[in-house]
């Protein structure tokens, strides 16, 4: 332990409520546990792997929810089945769609608690970002998701769950008699980008991952997905091995002193620990490149002499920069670089000869763009002042709100 502050002062942990169902909900168990569950459950031992298959192919391939539909089992395996366990999804409580195609979806789970999942169509491909937690116990100073108090992870069935969310409502399971390599997959690739530290609920990320790289899962190859995190440097190499998807680092600074303060578990593990971290990820290579995100706020990280450090620094790492415009939302204490900021700084960053996208903001009528999902119930909510203190800024002026002014939040 060191005597240094808490990165993280005042989450409030929500507690898990136990299960209520006395029956076990399939979703989100890997294959080991499915396979126990179904012998636990009177599965005879030498069936239970190609039970484990066909219940793997109804609920993921086909999206049944139902034991009843599962017409290649036996009626009395189907009543065992229903007498043990569900099939059971978080609750889509709401759909936003945005003028530019992107869909918000707000998912309720156990407890209440509820977390964003974004859907982003673009030419040739379709992206689901999802959440791997409520809130987040980070607190960037640029992302709305980091002033939310109260934090839960979430189950493997609620990461997964987000993914058959999304396909029911764009209609993506196959008809029935196609094959999943037939299906026109309107969900190409996945980011684990939404709501949370993904790497701090590593195993109920994995088992999710698992499931959707699983070609009797969701079938979505581990070149289409990538977890993105804050820099958590003892889970990077565990990512690489265990799940072995791509990486994106949320870098967003240069030295460790503005990274201090724009990412303050860079404090814990600091920007040289964390490129070696990254230097040493297993999947590096030409072809596996680790993405690097960048934030542009204006007057803080998005000068010439920053992105002549930010080559200097990632010097040797298969890498490419993702440059993103920042999100605006409700009290943040920053502004969006201007855009020819942004495109000189790509334009040293890809001299240097790596490429450097710029995101295009998708969804921010909707409040779905990067770093502005937050749950529309969370009251807990830190003000502007609190905001502004952590990021070592200037107080903002004190608004006098009348006594009959509506609470906006
Ligand atoms: N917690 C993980 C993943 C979720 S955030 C992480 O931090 O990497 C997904 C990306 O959006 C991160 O790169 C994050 O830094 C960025 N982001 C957060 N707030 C933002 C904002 N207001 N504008 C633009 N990008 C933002
Ligand atoms: Fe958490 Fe990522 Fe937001 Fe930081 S940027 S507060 S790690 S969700």
């Amino acid at each position: 332990m060191t005597a240094s502050p808490p990165i993280t002062p005042e989450v409030l942990p929500i507690p898990r409520k136990p299960p209520e169902a006395a029956r076990l909900n399939l979703v989100g168990l890997t294959r080991p546990q499915l396979r126990a569950a179904l012998v636990a459950a009177g599965t005879p031992e030498a069936q239970a792997k190609m039970r484990e298959n066909q219940l793997w192919q109804w609920i993921y391939h086909k999206g049944v929810r139902s034991f009843d539909a599962m017409t290649n089992l036996a009626k009395d395996y189907r009543a065992l089945l229903a007498g043990h366990f569900t099939i059971e999804l978080p609750e889509m409580v709401a759909r936003t769609v945005s003028a530019d195609g992107t869909r918000k979806y707000l998912v309720r789970i156990a407890g209440g608690h509820e977390v964003e999942v974004v859907y982003i169509p673009e030419d040739g491909r379709g992206t689901l970002c999802i959440s791997s937690q409520v809130g987040c116990t980070l607190t960037c100073t640029f992302c709305h998701t980091g002033t939310q108090r109260l934090v839960r992870n979430l189950t493997a069935a609620e990461i997964v769950g987000q993914i058959m969310l999304a396909r029911d409502d764009l209609g993506e399971w196959p008809a029935q008699g196609r094959a999943p390599k037939d299906e026109t997959r309107l969900i190409s690739n996945l980011v684990l980008m939404g709501m949370g530290e993904p790497l701090y609920n590593f195993d109920a990320v994995r088992d999710a991952m698992k499931i959707a790289m699983d070609n009797e899962g969701i079938s979505l190859s581990r070149r289409r997905i990538t977890l993105s995190t804050s820099g958590i440097v003892p889970e990077i190499a565990r990512a690489g091995t265990e799940i072995g998807c791509m990486l994106a680092v949320s870098l967003h600074a240069t030295t460790d002193e503005l990274r201090n303060q724009l990412v303050p578990i860079n404090r814990k593990y600091p920007l040289t620990q964390l490129l070696d971290a990254l230097r040493a990820y297993p999947k590096l290579s030409n072809s596996e490149r680790i993405t690097f995100e960048y934030v542009m706020l204006k007057g803080v990280n998005d000068s010439d002499a920053d992105a002549r450090r930010l080559v200097r620094l990632i010097a040797g790492i298969p890498a490419k920069i993702n440059l993103i415009p920042f999100n605006e939302w409700p009290g943040a204490p920053y502004q969006r670089s201007a855009w020819e900021r942004i495109e000189a700084f790509a334009d040293i960053v890809h001299k240097a000869g790596y490429a450097s996208p710029i995101r295009t903001p998708r969804g921010e009528d909707i409040m779905a763009a990067c770093g502005q999902l937050k749950s529309a119930t969370e009251r807990a909510r830190k003000s502007r002042f609190e905001i502004a203190a952590e990021a070592g800024l200037p107080q903002p002026e004190r608004v006098v709100r009348r006594p009959d002014a509506p609470d906006l939040h």
